[in-house]
Parts: C-alpha cells; sequence; structure tokens
C-alpha cells in the first residue's frame, strides 16, 4: 500500500479551511478512499509526483487539458515571454484574440466567430445565452456534462427549480428520447446542447451510432433551434477540429476548452456568424480576466506545436495500439472488464451485476494500478498525452496485465 501520509495530514488540515477539504471531482471519495494521493508536488511530461515522494504515469492528463504534457517547456516559454516582456492584465484587449479566432476559423468546421472565456462552465452557459437571444426561445435539450452552472448541474442545492426547469436531458445515441422531446417543446427550444462523443459521467463511453448525429442535426433543423456542440473533452483531442471535423457533422455553436491551452485557462464558444452577433448586441458577457493574454499565448503556441508535431496522430496511433492491447489482455483473463472509448480517451470499466459486486472487482483492479505507481481512476475516464511514450504505454500494459491476474485469482 502507498504511503500517502502527507497527503492525509494536508486533507485533514484542508477539512478545517476548505468545505470538503477539496473541490469538486478531486476528493478522496472520487477516487478509492485511503488508496490514492489527494495532493500533488509536481508533473513532469506524463508523470506525477505526489507531496509524499511517490511517482506516477498519469492517464488522467489534468481532467483533460494536458494534451502534450505537464510543465511543456516551449509553451511555459511562450508564456513566460509574453509576461515578462509585454504583460497579460490589461486595461484593453490585445491583439492575440484576432490570432486564436483566425485560426479556429481555419481548424473548426462550425467556426466562423468566437468568443473566448475562462472555465467550460462560462462557455456552456454563454452559448445557451446566445442561442436563447439568437431565437428568441426559451427551451434547451441537454446531452453530457456541461460544468456546474445552474441550468444544468446535477446537484440542486441552492439552485432556485425555475433557473433549470426549461431543461431537457436525454441520453446518447438515443435519438428516440430527443424525438419526443422535441415532438413536445421543439417550437419553443432554443438550444440543442450535446457532446458529439459520448462520455456521460461514470459510465461507458459510446461512439456516434450511425445516423444519430446527422438525426440530432435534422431536428435541430426542422425546430430552428441552435444546435451546439460541447468540444470541451473532444475538442483538439478527437481531432483538430473536434468530434464534428472526425465525425462529420457540423453543428451551429461549439464550445472548446481543456487542450486547447495545455492547461492554461482559456475556452470558447466558436460557431455561425449569424447566431454569434446575438453576442454582440442582445447580451452581455465581459469578465475582468476574459481578455489577459497570457491563455491566449499558450493557446496559440498549443495549437502551433499540435499542428508542427503531429500531436494527434502520434496520440491516435499509440492509443490504438494500447487499446488493442488492453483488449487482447481482458480477452485473456476474462474478468468482465470492459474497454469503451476511443484512443485519446478511454475508460475501463467493470460489467455490472445487480448486486453491486462488480465495484469491488473495479476497486481491488484500480487499487492495484495506483500501488503500481499507474494514475488510473475508477470513476472517470483515462486520456493519454503526446508525453507518454510507446516505454510508458507498455510499463501501464504490464500493470494492466497483472491487475487483471490479480481480479481473477481473487474472484475465481
Ligand atoms: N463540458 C464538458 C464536456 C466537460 O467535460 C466540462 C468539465 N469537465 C465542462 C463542460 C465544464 O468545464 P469547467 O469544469 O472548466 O467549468
Amino acid at each position: 500500500k502507498l504511503n500517502i501520509s502527507n497527503s492525509q495530514a494536508l486533507f485533514e488540515e484542508a477539512l478545517t479551511l476548505i468545505p470538503g477539504g477539496v473541490l469538486g471531482a478531486r476528493k478522496p471519495t472520487d477516487f478509492i478512499d485511503g488508496e490514492y494521493p489527494i495532493f500533488l508536488e509536481s508533473g513532469n511530461g506524463c508523470r506525477l509526483m505526489d507531496v509524499d515522494g511517490n511517482e506516477y504515469i498519469d492517464f488522467l492528463c489534468g481532467y483533460g487539458p494536458i494534451i502534450l504534457g505537464y510543465r511543456e517547456p516551449e509553451i511555459d516559454d511562450a508564456v513566460y515571454a509574453q509576461i515578462r516582456d509585454k504583460g497579460f492584465c490589461f486595461t484593453l484587449s490585445q491583439k492575440y484574440q484576432n490570432l486564436l479566432a483566425k485560426k479556429l476559423k481555419e481548424l473548426v468546421p462550425s467556426s466562423e466567430m468566437s468568443i473566448f472565456l475562462k472555465t467550460g462552465s462560462d462557455a456552456t452557459t454563454a452559448a445557451i445565452r446566445i442561442a436563447r437571444a439568437h431565437t428568441n426561445k426559451l427551451k434547451v435539450m441537454r446531452c453530457g456534462y456541461h460544468g456546474w452552472h445552474d441550468w444544468c448541474v446535477e446537484m440542486k442545492g441552492g439552485i432556485p427549480a425555475k433557473f433549470y426547469e426549461d431543461v431537457f436531458e436525454f441520453q446518447y445515441n438515443r435519438l428516440d428520447q430527443l424525438e419526443a422531446l422535441m415532438a413536445v417543446h421543439g417550437q419553443d427550444t432554443a438550444a440543442i446542447i450535446m457532446t458529439p462523443f459520448g462520455h456521460p459521467n461514470h459510465q461507458k463511453m459510446q461512439t456516434p451510432a450511425p445516423g444519430f448525429l446527422e438525426g440530432v442535426r435534422d431536428l435541430a433543423d426542422r425546430y430552428g433551434a441552435v444546435l451546439v456542440y460541447d468540444e470541451i473533452r473532444t475538442g483538439f483531442r478527437l481531432s483538430m477540429g473536434g468530434a464534428q471535423k472526425r465525425y462529420g457533422v457540423t453543428p451551429d455553436l461549439s464550445v472548446l476548452g481543456k487542450a486547447i491551452a495545455n492547461g492554461y485557462p482559456i475556452s470558447v464558444v466558436t460557431g455561425k456568424q449569424e447566431v454569434m452577433m446575438a453576442a454582440a448586441h442582445k447580451l452581455f458577457i465581459s469578465s475582468t480576466f476574459f481578455p489577459n493574454s497570457e491563455a491566449f499565448v499558450a493557446a496559440l503556441k498549443t495549437i502551433e506545436i499540435l499542428e508542427r508535431d503531429h500531436v494527434l496522430e502520434d496520440i491516435w496511433e499509440k492509443g490504438e495500439k494500447f487499446m488493442a492491447a488492453i483488449q487482447a489482455l481482458m480477452d485473456k483473463h476474462q474478468v468482465g472488464a470492459e474497454l469503451t472509448g476511443v484512443a485519446p480517451m478511454f475508460y475501463i470499466t467493470f460489467e455490472k451485476d445487480d448486486a453491486g459486486a462488480y465495484k469491488n472487482k473495479r476497486n481491488d483492479f484500480y487499487t492495484q494500478l495506483i500501488r503500481k505507481g499507474f494514475f488510473f481512476t475508477p470513476h472517470h475516464h483515462a486520456y493519454i498525452s503526446y508525453r507518454h511514450t510507446q516505454a510508458d504505454l507498455d510499463l501501464a500494459l504490464t500493470a494492466i496485465d497483472e491487475s487483471l491476474v490479480f481480479v481473477k485469482e481473487k474472484y475465481s
């Protein structure tokens, strides 16, 4: 078992200072209590070091932003230079917004105009406001996780019902559910917002079933709703133009964040001019920090490197081999483990049973991995980055093999 005593001591202290100790999905209960570190000291490439000196090969990539690697020198140097030589927080905008908007227009099929914000939740909420202002309609159909704001968060504490009562949920690949919702609410629907790839929280990942994305596009057109793709996770990961480019269906608006700047805080709403122009005249979106240029510089440099070094091709190639090898191990050991997703983002889950016994297998499997120094988690899918070398992935494969064997022996 890992020594995580420094992590635990910091967490005990944090509980007296920060409600819940740490925010959101980074709580010990979101992993396996007592097995995972809670605080990190540093990271480099695909490796993390915790506050007890344990090192891990990391497969969470900061929950998505790290597409190249931790502490990527070329990006950090560009940011340091900006801060040192020009400054980044000013009374007026700097030119980088134009440069990044032009680049997005070149890469993302739905992009004609963009606005830049900081977090994914900023951007999904802005997209909904733009869609409502553009259509003068109220209702929203949604599919997937879109952040912590009032209209979409799962835990409803502190939120008046009127803020979400016009928002309806459908499941990924269930066109029938959306059809039924639109049959009732279609005329009043401002937006259909969805992740173009199926990555519902804690569940198996899903690629689009034939006709699903096209069917949603048709429904949006038929009722005059704005189709919004939430590409916070898939943008600059599934392809340079996001999942929309890979799967060939173009939304009206897209929301990007995470991988666009390798960890620096920036998010985007980008889309068709006709729809985006609502943001110029009908509504107000502004924040003290939205124009800060350090994250724009990081995004421009990240995109430059992704293109120059064919990073996503590399990730797909390594990832596909890695997934095939994992699948072969699962086929061999037959412990009820399941692999879903695609090369840049994939998930190992365990076949559910009514009694819930699968949870023990799952927790034993992930406990083995973290003890061996491989940071995967039971409750969130994995990502791989450019800095995962073939050698790193081979090490991970050995650890996965041994962990499957452990589960097999314990439960046979
Ligand atoms: N949409 C998706 C698909 C996400 O994965 C996330 C973050 N996990 C968000 C929106 C919200 O982004 P943020 O946490 O930066 O507010």
